[in-house]
């Protein structure tokens, strides 16, 4: 599969911190936009909202929280969230995109999504009946 490439933002660090969505990358300085695949600037600022939520652990390493509850995530099991959906103009951005537990995001009726899964839970298993 040919990967889609995509502008990104580089902030002062130099580092990926939105995918833009539209062709307002033209009015950025030439240092501050990257051309990268899809899939490695979405990479790229998963890696970022992951360190944002990190700390030094007491015990020694690292410690990453959910962004909303502050139960400990893993890398590999921690759920990105465009706190604006990407259907409603949303975009992969350190701001827009927050480091959720699986409960935060989608796993309770009061999680990021909710709602919706929950909602669309009682409706099919009203149509059960
Ligand atoms: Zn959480
Ligand atoms: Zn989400």
């Amino acid at each position: 599969m040919k990967s889609k490439l995509v502008h990104v933002e580089l902030d002062d660090s130099g580092l990926p911190c939105r995918i833009f969505r539209d062709r307002s990358w033209r009015n950025f300085p030439e240092d501050h936009i990257a051309i990268m695949t899809k899939a490695d600037a979405v990479k790229a600022i998963r890696e970022r909202v992951y360190e944002r939520c990190g700390g030094d652990s007491p015990a020694g390493g690292e410690l990453h929280e959910c962004e909303r509850c502050g139960r400990y995530i893993r890398w590999d099991s921690f759920e990105m969230n465009e706190k604006i959906p990407k259907g409603s103009g949303g975009e992969v951005s350190l701001s827009n995109c927050e480091a959720l537990c699986h409960d935060c995001h989608q796993g309770h009726p009061d999680s990021a999504h909710g709602n919706r899964r929950w909602q669309s839970a009682k409706i099919k298993s009203e149509e059960g009946h």
